[in-house]
């Protein structure tokens, strides 16, 4: 048996009540762009003043391997 069925629908409205989502924190990253707080920047890839992620775009699987041949 499910939570559900053993409540009626104010119960259950009042225990959804507290489902909503919140905003997340933005913050303005070093970049300038905004990020949420905490997390890498989507458009750097800095996360506290160092690269952690690598943003420099990739070359697609069939010219790397055209320029082998
Ligand atoms: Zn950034």
């Amino acid at each position: 048996m499910v939570v559900r069925m053993r409540h009626n629908r104010s119960q259950t409205r009042s225990r959804r009540s507290h489902h909503a989502l919140k905003a997340g924190a933005l913050v303005v990253c070093e970049c300038g762009a905004s990020r949420l707080s905490h997390r890498a920047c989507p458009t750097c890839g800095r996360y506290r003043g160092r690269v952690v992620i690598d943003m420099t775009p990739k070359a697609k699987k069939g010219d790397k391997a055209q320029a082998q041949k």
